[in-house]
């Protein structure tokens, strides 16, 4: 469970050795969001004045909303989730208050990352039908995004499986600048995935978890599905009976269970 903080916002326990396979990406958001937040000083003589937003996208369950929650552990940051379109629907008719109201509290709990999951639905492309609602949110999150001043120590970070919906307006510096794509993982990510997940749980040293990880049926598992197979394996431990109650440890016959039980959830194109 997440630590809560002031109001809705809290400080996530993701770390990052808790994610898999992102090494880059990290390095991305040190220098643009986690080392702007605990070294500010360094940034402002440098003359930095645009605080930068990333636009993640990609399939379900690749570690998105994870990526977001560990570059506010790391950066000691308050995190506020918000869901696209529960924003739009709790204050229909008053979204750009809603919009308001959001970033108000985010600079009161500064710093502060806001992580817009299925942020298309905020987003739409303006003059498509039906996207007059859409429309005025959008024209208040772009006023708040550009008040520099007052934005100082508020992120953001969007994650969507729609880049080709939002609106291009928002994809400016100083908006949601950087649109980066969070994959399926590749054999070698899977990997580190499985060994990231596996941490934090107890599992025999004779498990070949790489060997899992790059068999054929863990082909075009999302980070999402892993974490289903690690569960499963663990589920299937504690049904063994042929171990001891209160020491259970999970083998390589847990993981054959967990493999015939567990699917990958992205279809192929
Ligand atoms: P959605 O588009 O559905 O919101 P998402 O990309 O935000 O998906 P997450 O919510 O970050 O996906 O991932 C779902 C779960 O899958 C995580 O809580 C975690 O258990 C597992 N997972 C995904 N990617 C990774 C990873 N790289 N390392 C470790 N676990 C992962």
């Amino acid at each position: 469970p997440s630590l809560k903080r002031k109001g809705f916002s809290t400080l996530p326990d993701v770390k990052w050795e808790d994610v898999g396979g992102f090494e880059l990406l990290r390095k991305e958001f040190e220098l643009y969001i986690t080392r702007r937040i605990k070294y500010p000083e360094s940034y402002e003589t440098l003359g930095v004045a645009i605080e930068t937003g990333f636009l993640l996208y990609g399939p379900p369950g690749c570690g998105k909303t994870l990526i977001a929650k560990a570059v506010a552990n790391e950066a000691g940051a308050s995190f506020i989730y918000i869901k696209g379109a529960e924003l739009l629907n709790k204050y229909v008719g008053e979204s750009e208050l809603a919009v308001r109201s959001l970033f108000d509290r985010a600079r009161t709990c500064a710093p502060c990352i806001i992580f817009f999951d299925e942020f298309d639905a905020l987003a739409t492309k303006r003059g498509t039908e039906g996207s007059w609602v859409t429309e005025r949110l959008l024209n208040q999150l772009l006023l708040e995004l550009d008040g520099a001043e007052q934005r100082r120590g508020v992120f953001v970070i969007g994650a969507t499986n729609r880049p080709d919906v939002i609106d291009h307006a928002v994809l400016r510096p100083g908006r949601f600048g950087k649109l980066v794509y969070v994959p399926l993982p590749s054999p070698d990510q899977r990997v580190l995935i499985l060994k990231a997940i596996a941490r934090k749980m107890n599992i025999d040293a004779s498990v070949d978890l790489s060997a899992i990880a790059r068999s054929e049926a863990c082909e075009n598992m999302s980070g999402a599905d892993l974490a289903a197979l690690m569960n499963e394996a663990s589920i299937a431990a504690l049904e063994d009976t042929t171990q001891d109650e209160f020491n259970k440890i999970i083998k390589s016959k847990h993981f054959e269970i967990a493999l015939s039980k567990v699917s990958r959830s992205v279809s192929d194109k």
